[in-house]
C-alpha cells in the first residue's frame, strides 16, 4: 500500500497502517500488506499512476488529488458547502455514489473505497481578523483545490503548500493564513504558535472522505472470500477513522482553548454567504468540464438538497436544541 502520507502521520497514515493490519488479521495472514509512506516507493501525488499500473496493489490518499485525472474524482473527496461525513457515506453507499466512483476509476484499472473521514475541518488559523467578505482581499492563505479557486474569487491568493512547509510559513509572515485539517492536526503543526485566530467552519471542507483504491486485477486475482474480506476492512477503517478523528478533535480542542488561549471565531454569516455563492458557481463550472463530471454533479447536488431538508429537522435541529 502506497499513500500520500507521511508515514505514521496522525489520524491519516495511522488510519492507513490500521487498514493494513485489518487486512492480515482478518485474512488470517494469507494476506500481508506493507504500507510506504509518501517517498518511500512512489511520491506522494504519485500514488494514483503507481496503483493504476500495479506498482503497487494499494494506494490510500484523497481523490481531490487526481482531478488532473479526472475533474469528477474532486467530488468524493470534498466539496466546499458539500456533504457532512455522515452525508457523504450515506450518498456513497446507499445514494448511487459508490458506483459512480467505480465508473470513474474504471478506465485507471482502479476500484475506489471510501477509506476514512476528517469530519467537519476548521476554517484555519489567521493573523487577521475576518469581520466582513472586504477583509478576505489580498488574504494570502494556504488553501487547496475548490476551496482555494472560491477564495481567490472572493479576493484572496490561494497559496499551495505541502504540509510540512505550513508552520514556518505562517510564521514568517509568507502566508496570512492557513487551514490543515482540524484540531488533532492543526497542534501536531503548532500552527497555534504561528497564528492568533482559529476561524470555524471549514466551509470548504466539511466532511473530507479518504481513499483506498485497489488495483482491479491484482482484487480479481484473489478469491472471493479475500475480496470480500479486502472490501470489508476498508468499510470498517472509513468508520474508525472518522470516530478517531471526532474523540481527538474533542480533546485537542479543549487543550487549545484552556491550555494555549487560541481565539476561536466563527465566520461571520455574510463571509460565509458569499464563500456559499462562489463555491456554487465554482463547482458548477467544474461540473461543465466533461460529461461524467456532470453526472456526479447532478447526483452529488441533488443528494445534498436532500440532505439539507431532512437534516434542517434531525441533525441541524437536534444541534441546535442541545445547544441553547
Ligand atoms: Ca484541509
Amino acid at each position: 500500500m502506497v499513500t500520500t502520507w507521511p508515514k505514521n502521520f496522525p489520524g491519516l497514515g495511522t488510519g492507513a497502517n490500521y487498514l493494513a493490519e485489518l487486512i492480515g488479521k482478518l485474512s488470517n495472514g494469507r494476506i500481508e500488506v506493507k504500507v510506504y509512506g509518501a517517498g518511500e516507493l512512489v511520491g506522494a501525488l504519485e500514488v494514483f499512476d503507481a496503483v493504476s499500473r500495479g506498482t503497487a496493489q494499494l494506494g490510500h490518499g484523497a481523490s481531490y488529488y487526481w482531478k488532473g485525472k479526472s475533474s469528477a474524482a474532486q467530488f468524493f473527496a470534498a466539496v466546499p458547502f458539500g456533504l457532512t461525513a455522515q452525508e457523504m457515506n450515506s450518498w456513497l453507499y446507499h445514494g448511487g455514489g459508490m458506483e459512480l466512483w467505480e465508473e470513474v476509476y474504471a478506465p485507471f484499472g482502479l476500484v475506489p473505497g471510501a477509506a476514512g473521514n476528517t469530519g467537519v475541518q476548521m476554517g484555519g488559523w489567521f493573523n487577521k481578523e475576518i469581520n466582513s467578505v472586504a477583509d478576505l482581499a489580498g488574504l494570502k492563505m494556504r488553501i487547496p483545490g475548490l476551496g482555494g479557486e472560491v477564495l481567490k474569487r472572493a479576493g484572496g491568493t490561494p497559496v499551495l503548500l505541502p504540509g510540512g512547509e505550513i508552520f514556518p510559513s505562517l510564521q514568517s509572515g509568507a502566508i496570512d493564513a492557513t487551514e490543515w485539517v482540524g484540531p488533532y492536526n492543526d497542534m501536531a503543526f503548532g500552527l497555534h504558535k504561528a497564528a492568533k485566530f482559529y476561524y470555524y467552519p471549514g466551509w470548504h471542507e466539511p466532511g473530507t472522505t479518504l481513499e483506498c483504491m485497489i488495483n482491479k486485477e491484482a482484487l480479481e486475482a484473489l478469491p472471493e472470500e479475500l475480496q470480500l474480506i479486502v472490501r470489508s476492512a476498508i468499510r470498517i477503517a472509513n468508520q474508525d477513522m472518522l470516530a478517531d478523528f471526532t474523540a481527538k478533535n474533542n480533546q485537542a480542542l479543549e487543550q487549545l482553548v484552556n491550555e494555549q488561549n487560541v481565539d476561536l471565531r466563527r465566520f461571520p454569516d455574510d463571509v460565509l454567504k458569499k464563500l456559499r455563492d462562489l463555491s456554487d458557481e465554482v463547482i458548477a463550472e467544474e461540473a461543465a468540464q466533461d460529461e461524467i463530471t456532470k453526472k456526479v454533479f447532478d447526483s452529488f447536488v441533488k443528494f445534498r438538497d436532500q440532505a439539507k431538508k431532512w437534516h434542517a429537522v434531525s441533525e441541524q435541529a437536534y444541534l441546535n436544541a442541545r445547544s441553547l
